[in-house]
């Protein structure tokens, strides 16, 4: 892309100095057409920066490279940011269109600084006298990261081995860019529009929520079923209408397999067959040995064994739902065999039986301005956190803003919550960040964002959150801390700069708290009459903690296994993306009536961007991690114990990648995690 430079790139408010309230980007006056020439010009200023940095005649420093790197770059990385998260939460057919022209481009950039032999001799120099230089921990770590980067994206190869991984590289991006926006296009072209009669078994909330899906698609006065995850998945555990069930659920699954130009099979071929070849150039035998390589479980074997270890127990514990299932249809009089979109309704109907627990008598106590101040109360018990809402100008009206403060009363960060779905936003729940934090160039705090997908309510309607809704707040608000809590001077070891199977340790760390009852009884307040959810229906809420375990896990894991046998094919040109799927379900014995969480054409932690590619396991690695981490707080008798939230504090939530993620566990734990508690907790204990 390039744009003429005019004279109003002195207008463009992405390149201006951004020095209203907390220095946010002037969000109100960027128009799509700004980021062109703003990237333009970021991507020239680190161009000139990088070669700077290897034109230096003085011999390689600390300083002058190293820490040259890290102050790099910035404008790119604050218009990246802006994009991004406008690409992500609020896209638009502009905004798509630059991001198609601006991924390949970025991935060029990045073949430039990564894939440049005379900066990375600098750094190897460093590297190799590095006991000599007189660096502290921390900047001993930086040093070390840089090297593995560089060698790991190929700069210490030959020139004709480094060409090709740039247009591998290049190509990866672009196809990654479509997958996303194949899988949007699926979503944004479907809505099950629906009459009054066709609502049957739908409680009030669902009905409201799916009124309010159809206002935002243009239907008025209908109601209409999305394929967003709150949307179709409430649809599926409360119709009764198994017809319209089977039809929303076989929209939701076949995201990304419908042919036509959304179709993302053969992108994803392309991606895994380019991904085995970079591997290999790279040394590796298939690209999860690469990939894994620089993770905390560093082999596939090792990723392996763990979730060898949970799925025979839990097909097994999948296979005794199913029966109990299968009953209820029988005793209902109905002679057909349990589908895949009959789960959820049943699951419901049976916890209701079993517990006498239903979701629409847990949801109106679960709204959604209380569990933001639940995430908010935890954070002030454990880590001293205060959050006041401020008004700031923000990228789109739902979005909300807080000054987090600690208890002196100094800056921590900024917070804000985007938590509705509309069509502009992409599905799915995650945690970014408009600015990282870091000390290199003073006291920088970080601006965080949490995005979600909730239902919005109707006009003068609560918003309600279902429990798995809540969890999720949790989550996305436990890499949240992730980031604002982060305590580093360099930017490079930032926040949630972790090996990913080490990242989800803190946001499904947080989620242990949503359950700890204290938390739920100031918190969970009925939204019509403001009374605190009875104590009778709060126990048989957390009695039901197990419930349905079996299906949760099987539906995780058998995408974590296929993810894992995609990428470590030795031999991955030109698959036939089905068969493939089939096939690898097959030979795990997936149990028939449960889709895969995410399947292969809409799987986008593995290729809408790679990030979780080769790397699904990272949930349950992390969840080994979590359920034992929070096993520390149970063995204080205190689920805020001080000392052990200190702790936890120091090595994991404020440490971003100071340490090597096993060392900063056993620093937290005083010893490496074992899977007991994560068995436990997922009621497969005793399972055989
Ligand atoms: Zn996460």
């Amino acid at each position: 892309m390039s744009h003429p430079a005019s004279s109003s790139d002195s207008q463009n408010p992405l390149l201006a100095r951004w020095t209203s309230g907390f220095e946010l980007p002037p969000f109100a006056a960027i128009r799509p057409e700004h980021f062109g020439p703003a990237f333009d010009q970021a991507l020239a200023k680190h161009r000139a920066e990088l070669d700077a940095i290897v034109a230096d005649p003085a011999a390689p420093s600390f300083d002058n490279t190293i820490v040259a790197l890290e102050r790099s770059g910035r404008e790119l990385e604050s218009v990246s940011n802006v994009f991004f998260v406008l690409a992500g939460a609020d896209t638009s057919d502009e905004i798509e269109a630059i991001e198609r022209d601006i991924s390949p481009l970025l991935a060029r950039h990045r073949n430039t600084l990564y894939l440049n032999r005379a900066l990375f001799s600098r750094i190897a120099d460093l590297y190799a006298k590095r006991d000599a230089l007189g660096l502290n921990a921390e900047q001993a770590r930086v040093l070390e990261r840089y090297h593995a980067r560089f060698v790991r994206a190929g700069a210490a190869l030959e020139k004709p081995a480094q060409d090709r991984l740039a247009v591998i590289n290049e190509r990866l991006a672009s196809l990654g860019t479509g997958f996303a926006q194949n899988v949007l296009a699926d979503e944004k072209s479907f809505v099950m529009l629906l009459e009054e009669d066709d609502l049957a078994g739908l409680p009030d909330f669902a009905r409201a929520a799916s009124k309010a899906a159809a206002d935002e698609r243009g239907h008025p006065g209908k109601y209409g079923i999305t394929l967003a995850r709150s949307s179709v998945e409430s649809f599926l555990q409360f119709s009764s209408r198994r017809d319209l069930r089977e039809k929303a659920f076989q929209a939701w699954i076949r995201r990304g397999e419908n042919g036509g130009t959304t179709d993302n099979r053969a992108p994803i071929a392309e991606m895994v067959a380019l991904r085995s070849e970079r591997a290999k150039l790279l040394g590796f035998a298939t690209f999860a040995d690469y990939r894994l390589d620089d993770q905390m479980a560093k082999t596939p074997a090792a990723a392996r064994k763990l979730l060898d270890e949970v799925w025979g127990r839990a097909r097994a514990k999948a296979a005794d739902e199913r029966a109990s299932l299968q009953a209820m249809v029988t005793k209902e009089g109905a002679n057909f065999a349990l589908a895949a979109h009959d789960w959820r309704y049943y699951a419901e109907k049976l916890r209701k039986a079993k517990f006498d627990l239903d979701e629409t008598e847990i949801k109106p106590y679960l709204q959604l301005d209380k569990m933001i101040e639940a995430a908010f109360e935890t954070a002030r018990r454990l880590f001293g956190l205060s959050f006041k809402p401020v008004t700031l100008p923000l990228y789109h009206p739902d979005a909300r803003a807080w000054e987090v403060t600690d208890a002196q009363g100094r800056q921590v960060a900024l917070f804000i919550g985007d938590y509705f779905a509309r069509s502009s936003k992409h599905s799915g729940a995650w945690s970014t960040a408009l600015r990282d934090q870091e000390k290199l160039s003073g006291n920088i705090r970080p601006i965080v964002l949490n995005v979600c997908n909730f239902s919005k309510p109707a006009a003068g309607e609560p918003a309600l959150l279902s429990f798995e809704d809540a969890r999720t707040l949790f989550h996305e608000f436990g890499h949240a801390l992730h980031s604002m809590l982060s305590n580093v001077t360099y930017p490079l070891l930032a926040g949630t700069a972790v090996p990913s199977d080490f990242v989800e340790l803190p946001s499904q760390l947080y989620e242990h708290w949503l359950e700890v009852p204290e938390i739920l009884e100031q918190h969970a307040r009925h939204s019509r009459t403001g009374e605190p959810m009875p104590k009778t229906l709060l126990d048989r809420l957390l009695a039901t903690r197990t419930f349905n375990q079996g299906f949760a896990t099987v539906e995780y894991t058998a995408c974590a296994l296929v993810d894992l046998d995609l990428h470590s094919e030795p031999n991955a040109v030109a698959l036939d993306i089905s068969e493939f799927e089939r096939k690898d379900l097959e030979r795990i014995a997936m149990p028939p009536e449960i889709v895969m969480r995410h399947r292969l054409p809409h799987f986008q932690h593995l290729f809408a961007g790679g990030g979780y590619a080769a790397g699904y396991y990272s949930y349950m690695w992390s969840e080994v991690l979590d359920a034992d981490a929070f096993a520390a707080f149970e063995e204080a008798g205190n689920a805020f114990d001080p000392a052990t939230a200190r702790r936890l504090r120091e090595y994991v939530y404020g440490a971003g990648n100071l340490r090597d993620p096993a060392e900063a566990y056993k620093a937290f734990r005083g010893r490496l995690p074992t899977v007991d508690a994560l068995l436990k907790k997922r009621g497969l204990a005793d399972v055989a």
